[in-house]
């Protein structure tokens, strides 16, 4: 006899796991089937962003970090050290270790929560059934739901002529886990995780060459911040390429050769190992019975309504199988959001709140509108921008490059978007965004006190800067 849910999730990432929990908080019968599986073919919750993504990186950011300081400036500090010593194998570990602890917290969450976490590939069928394929293959059994969440979540893009081979041309996965710095490392796409993983790379003594197609630096920052952050990744020797497209990739037993086309031609390199960080896509392979139509868009994106709900009835979507900036946070308050309306509750998040951060140093955070949108939508506004070079935290912190640049309604004042390059960026942007969603004005911000010394001193500053009354600049 198949087992019957009020709810079952497919997919057990940041959108998948988030919804199951809150969907048992609501007294909802909830299953969560994820088919996660780690190199070691074990099966742990988390999706990609406890396994793979978010919270590897974070680690391996953080370890990167301090050896490059140790080594570059501690003695600016007045801290002497021989050099320091690299034990990868170790950075590695306390990865690992950091990864295991928060998706065996999952699990934890699950059993607390009363959701039933089953390990297997979910299938939708007809009438909202799902299909499950425990995992290690084998045994099928079916599950009967009144409502389906899809939270099936994303795989990198692969171009075709360079495919992933695990060893010399790999996905961001891979560039977690090499077992030795590669001398010349080359990046493909200077986005998000090129970054990130470039910066890891780099400060652990690689040569990293960036190699992007579009001729914008971060095309979808503000333009001011994308400008001063390129500034300061040049001098950390990140050499990054713009308007260059990679058009061969060939991996030999030791090495990489690749060819990339510019406006002055074509170019050959040379690298140890070839990140391949072109984007992402929706990951729905196998989801779908074939009595079952679940609309997608012309990239693979589950179709969703304002409310993710689908085009079949009682079936949603979240996270980065749907539409929408490819974030945890996104997924997992979508995953809230269709949690709370299947129990009959009202709920709804504000999409134009959703912050974007680069955890780079300098950090690179924003939320809201950048000026070049403003200016497209013909949206009068006032501006105000503060350093952090004037703030006395960041000078103790010995990281005082960049900015803080605010953009307000010229007419209403109300703060409209913030974009931060700097110490922190990630943690002092939760202010703006928490401004932006009580929809404060620049005034609000400047009425607001600030404790002294710290970073958030800057917010305090480029809000005063909007109406030209900053007080240190
Ligand atoms: P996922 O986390 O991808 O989870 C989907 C899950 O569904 C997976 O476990 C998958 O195995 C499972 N699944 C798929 N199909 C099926 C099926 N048929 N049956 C059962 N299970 C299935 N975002 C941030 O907000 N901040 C960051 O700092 C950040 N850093 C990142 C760094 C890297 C290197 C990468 C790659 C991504 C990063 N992201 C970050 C993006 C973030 O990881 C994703 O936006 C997030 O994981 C999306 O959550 P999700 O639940 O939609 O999907």
């Amino acid at each position: 006899m198949s087992k019957s849910y009020d709810v079952v999730v497919i997919g057990g990432g940041p959108g998948g796991y988030v919804a199951a929990i809150r969907a048992a908080q609501n007294g909802l019968k909830t299953a969560c089937v994820d088919n996660w599986e780690n190199r070691d073919g074990s099966h742990a919750f988390g999706g990609t962003c406890l396994n793979a993504g978010c919270i590897p990186s974070k680690a391996v950011l953080e370890s990167s970090e301090l050896y490059h300081r140790a080594g570059h400036e501690f003695s600016e500090h007045g801290i002497k050290l021989s050099k320091p010593e690299l034990d990868l194998d170790a950075m590695l570990k306390r990865k690992a270790g950091i990864v295991k602890q928060f998706t065996g917290g999952i699990a934890q969450l699950f059993k607390a929560n009363k959701v039933d976490g089953i390990a297997g590939t979910g299938k939708l069928l007809k009438g909202n059934k799902v299909e499950v394929t425990a995992h290690g293959g084998g045994k099928k059994e079916t599950l009967e739901a009144k409502h389906v969440i899809l939270a099936t979540g994303s795989t990198p893009v692969e171009l075709p002529f360079a495919k992933f081979d695990g060893k010399r041309i790999v996905d961001s996965w891979d560039a977690l886990e090499f077992e030795q710095v590669p001398k010349r490392l080359g990046v493909i796409g200077a986005g998000v995780i090129g970054l990130e993983l470039g910066s890891v790379w780099s400060r652990l003594g690689s040569e990293v060459t960036m190699i992007e197609a579009q001729d914008k630096f971060l095309f979808m920052a503000d333009q001011q911040i994308a400008k001063d952050a390129q500034r300061q990744f040049k001098k950390q020797g990140l050499d990054i390429k713009l308007g260059a497209k990679l058009v061969e990739a060939k991996a030999g037993k030791n090495d990489v050769k690749v060819v990339y086309e510019d406006k002055s031609g074509k170019h050959e390199a040379t690298f140890d190992k070839l990140l391949i960080s072109v984007g992402r896509r929706p990951y729905t392979d196998g989801l779908f019975g074939d009595d079952v139509k679940v609309d997608t868009d012309d990239r693979g994106f589950v179709k969703v309504d304002k409310q993710n709900r689908t085009s079949v009835k009682n079936v949603w979507a979240v996270g980065d199988c749907a539409p929408g900036p490819m974030l945890a946070h996104k997924a997992s308050e979508e995953g809230v959001v269709v949690a709370d309306l299947i129990a009959g509750k009202t709920a709804e998040m504000s999409h134009e709140c959703i912050p974007s951060i680069i955890y780079t140093a300098p950090e690179v955070a924003w939320v809201g509108k950048t000026e070049e949108e403003l200016k497209a939508e013909k949206v009068p506004y006032k501006v105000g921008s503060f350093g952090f070079a004037a703030n006395g935290r960041a000078q103790a912190m010995n990281q005082a490059a960049g900015m803080v640049k605010m953009l307000a309604h010229k007419d209403s004042d109300e703060v409209l978007g913030v974009h931060i390059v700097g110490p922190m960026a990630s943690e002092l942007i939760a202010e703006a965004v928490l401004a932006m969603e009580f929809r404060a004005s620049a005034e609000d911000i400047q009425l607001t006190i600030h404790a002294h010394p710290a970073l958030g001193e800057v917010i305090h500053e480029a809000a005063l800067a909007v109406d030209g009354k900053a007080l240190h600049g």
